[in-house]
């Protein structure tokens, strides 16, 4: 695990132990409450984090977000059961729904023995939390029930996985709303973007993707200089209709 400071306030965790590409657990604190966004792929992975936590927090709430159902993000959850968790109503559906596929198709994956520990707290469009400046909202694209944060602090943007370099992973059918989502992030203006596969994105990441979808949605035929992009690619088309 490498720690990327962000700000001083904020902290990423980088996490290099799946091919292919880096997760990130997030660390945010504010005067009131200190937000772990997201809990990677198992118990062993957030020993060092819970210490953390457990060390900085003195009389502040802790407060856990998961921003999708995928098991990247959710699986050291039982590590903060004691905690509020919070996520979109249908991150916690889809969870319960596919917690079992999941392990069977990316168990070799997981770090320590992953309780089936879920959501405790849901909401459907917004969260706000004011006095802290932190606010979460619905931001379907990657998945239907992804959620992103903004910190009006510092007026950072955490769009977890629904914005990544080198290509972004589609798994909700419905590219016209994930496109929607992604114009709704310029609205924030937000000085800083962060996502858990890439920290320091910027607008051009944006721009990019949103021609990378329109692309897809049209079945347009594209060449990569990766076999990773090009499958992931593939992966892509498949989902939303357009593979061969
Ligand atoms: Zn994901």
């Amino acid at each position: 695990m490498t720690e990327i400071p962000l700000s001083p306030q904020a902290t990423a965790f980088r996490f290099d132990d799946i091919p292919d590409y880096y997760t990130c657990a997030f660390l945010i604190e504010t005067q009131r409450r200190v937000f772990l966004l997201d809990t990677f792929a198992g118990p062993d992975s957030m020993t060092t984090l819970r210490e953390r936590i457990d060390a900085i927090q003195a009389d502040r709430q802790v407060v856990v977000v998961n921003s999708h159902f995928h098991w990247d993000h959710v699986w050291g959850n039982s590590v903060f059961e004691d905690f509020p968790i919070i996520a979109h109503d249908r991150c916690r559906e889809t969870l319960v729904a596919r917690w079992d596929e999941q392990v069977e198709r990316s168990g070799r994956f997981m770090q320590g023995k992953a309780g089936r520990v879920f959501p405790s707290v849901v909401f459907g469009d917004r969260l706000s939390f004011l006095e802290d400046g932190i606010e979460l909202f619905h931001s379907p694209g990657h998945t239907d029930d992804s959620i992103s944060l903004f910190d009006r602090r510092t007026e950072s943007l955490y769009v977890f996985d629904n914005l990544e370099r080198p290509i972004v992973y589609v798994e909700d059918k419905d590219v016209d709303r994930y496109i929607a989502t992604l114009e709704s992030y310029r609205r924030l203006n937000p000085k800083h973007i962060h996502g858990s596969h890439t920290v320091n994105l910027d607008d051009s990441d944006i721009t990019q993707t949103i021609r990378y979808l329109k692309g897809l949605q049209a079945g347009i035929p594209r060449t990569f200089e990766t076999d990773y992009e090009t499958k992931v690619h593939r992966e892509n088309m498949a989902f939303v209709g357009k593979g061969i």
